[in-house]
């Protein structure tokens, strides 16, 4: 009965069926994501989107650190907070695409050595070509060849 209940709120919305409210970010130094709220002091994630949860996770972990926060200052602060999570989200997007393109390069080159039907030690040769065409036309791309197992 309770699993149903559950089941049927997910599927209402992304936060267990509850609405985000935006001045909880103002008032608990939190964020709305798509599935969840992440607080952006410890970058904890809330799973239920209820304020009593917000307010409690809040209180018994920033409350004595946070409370000395009034006004403009505390906008400030949260602005410094959700830029600093945002570029930290970034950084391991870039890097997850990154290492997603390397694996699958090294897939592709790895099969076509394969039909060549040349042995697996031209892998070494052909990355250090890479690396060298790299160098020279897309020094940003220099990591990525670094990255691949040949
Ligand atoms: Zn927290």
């Amino acid at each position: 009965m309770a699993s149903a209940k559950r089941r049927r709120c997910d599927i209402e919305s992304g936060h267990g069926g509850r609405v985000f409210n935006p001045s909880w970010t103002t008032d608990y130094f939190v964020h709305e994501q798509i599935i969840s709220i992440r607080c952006l002091i410890c970058l904890e994630k809330i799973a239920v989107c209820k304020k009593y949860n917000v307010n409690r996770h809040y209180t018994t972990k920033h409350a004595v650190s946070y409370d000395k926060f009034k006004g403009q200052f505390r906008i400030d602060k949260i602005e410094l907070l959700k830029k600093t999570f945002l570029a930290q989200q970034s950084v391991m997007k870039t890097k997850v695409i990154s290492f997603y393109s390397a694996t699958k390069i090294s897939f592709l080159m790895a099969e076509a050595i394969a039909k060549s039907g040349k042995p697996f030690c031209t892998g070494d040769l052909l990355k250090n070509c890479l690396k060298i065409f790299c160098k020279e036309i897309c020094p940003k791309k220099t990591l990525t060849v670094e990255d691949l197992s040949l």
